[in-house]
């Protein structure tokens, strides 16, 4: 099989960069490990910024997003208890986001992708990644008992953290940057109105909890919880217990209960691998850079990336310009280590560290008194949650 981009990992980053490219003509395929149930099933990002939203609708994927998405134009900060709203809309000079699952997104891509008939190949095992550095690169995979060979032009790996993309480069070429948090998030779902009608991010002296949703009917909440904590500890009533503990008491009244349809421990990790480039494989999302969800910048990062290698490569299709290609990891890489530095920040800010000497203590509610009580530091604030410019 001969494609012109050969595409590792079914998931946001690699279906929307394939159905971009193939709606300028380019031939992909896109090469996932589980099945579509299972991408399906994973429940992850849920607030995307008007770039991700433009690239979706560009892919003719966004009708669906922009019908059920929430605009939301501010989110709140509890402070020990005290609620302080960020003004997104006022802040960031008109800007919002939007409230979306990533579920959905998947969902439309994987949709978009039948439409236009394009190629993703399920439940492909041992995928291998052969002669990068040639002009003739190839990538095999198993299919039962049968090897297939797709010889390409480029190969992107969007194959997620654990992907083989990265796996690939020669460890002399890559440098790996990373910082494992001493916490993880304890998620659940329920079908249950959400508490607010904006994202509650709390510090609270218990650790850290985040109020958020992916509809008017379902609702996404998280608490910090040690790392060696595991989900069968948590009972529901426990997990509800413990959220209300660390929400303001006006809000804990308020909170609507219910079974959880989805319950999982998510680790939190800072990790930046460069280049994104080796010869012709080039990273793209979580197989480059994962970062804690503090902040949402995750799936929107992965989107960046997108932006910059889908006109990287119409330019090289369409008008034999390679220097999109060239400049693509130092591109990417400036971005993603800005949303490196705010993910950084706003988990810094709002969780409770082990480690944490009280002199750290004071100084995370000051960096929070004077957030409060500038502007400028709120327009900061504000211009990094909506999402820097591509
Ligand atoms: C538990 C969790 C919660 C998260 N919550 C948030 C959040 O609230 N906000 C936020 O912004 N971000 C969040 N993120 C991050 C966000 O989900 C990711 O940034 C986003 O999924 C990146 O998309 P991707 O397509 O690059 O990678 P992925 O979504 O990981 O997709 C990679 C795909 O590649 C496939 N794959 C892996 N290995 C192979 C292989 N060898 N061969 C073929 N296919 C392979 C995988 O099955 C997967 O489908 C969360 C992530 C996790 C894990």
């Amino acid at each position: 099989m001969k494609v012109q981009v050969c595409i590792i990992g079914g998931g946001p980053s690699g279906l929307l960069l394939s159905q971009l490219l193939h709606l300028k003509g380019v031939d992909t395929i896109v090469l996932e490990k589980h099945s579509r149930e299972y991408v399906l099933g994973r429940i992850r990002a849920g607030v995307l910024e008007h770039g991700f939203a433009a690239l979706m609708r560009e892919a003719r994927s966004g009708e669906r997003m922009d019908r059920e998405g929430e605009i939301h134009e501010g989110f709140f900060i509890s402070r020990d208890g005290v609620l302080s709203r960020v003004d997104l809309h006022k802040y960031s000079g008109g800007n919002s986001v939007i409230v979306y699952g990533q579920t959905e997104v998947t969902r439309d891509l994987y949709d978009a992708r039948d439409r236009l008939k394009g190629a993703v190949e399920h439940n492909v095992e041992d995928v291998q990644i052969h002669d990068v550095k040639s002009d003739a690169p190839f990538v095999t995979y198993r299919r039962g008992d049968e090897i297939v060979r797709v010889d390409c032009d480029y190969v992107v790996g969007a194959d997620g953290f654990h992907g083989v993309s990265r796996k690939s480069i020669p460890k002399e070429v890559l440098r790996e940057y990373e910082r494992i948090y001493p916490f993880g998030w304890l998620g659940v779902l329920s079908r249950t109105k959400p508490v607010s009608p904006e994202l509650i991010y709390c510090k609270h002296e218990r650790g850290f909890a985040l109020c958020s949703m992916r509809s008017q009917v379902l609702s996404r909440y998280y608490i910090q919880v040690p790392l060696d904590d595991r989900v069968e500890d948590w009972s529901d009533e426990s997990f509800w217990a413990e959220l209300k503990r660390r929400l303001p008491e006006k809000v804990a009244g308020d909170l609507v209960t219910g079974p959880s349809i989805e319950k999982s421990i998510a680790p939190l990790r800072s990790f930046v691998a460069e280049p994104m480039r080796y010869g012709r494989l080039f990273l793209a999302g979580d197989a480059a850079h994962i970062v804690p969800p503090t902040g949402a910048r995750g799936l929107n990062s992965a989107a960046s990336d997108v932006y910059y290698l889908y006109h990287a490569l119409i330019d090289h299709y369409q008008k034999s310009d390679d220097a999109g290609l060239d400049a693509y990891s130092q591109k990417g890489l400036a971005r993603v280590w800005k949303a490196q530095r705010f993910s950084w920040w706003m988990t810094t800010l709002l969780h409770k560290f082990p480690e944490n000497t009280p002199y750290e203590n004071k100084l995370r509610e000051t960096e929070l008194d004077y957030l409060f009580s500038s502007e400028k530091a709120l327009g900061s604030l504000a211009e990094n949650y909506v999402g820097l410019p591509f």
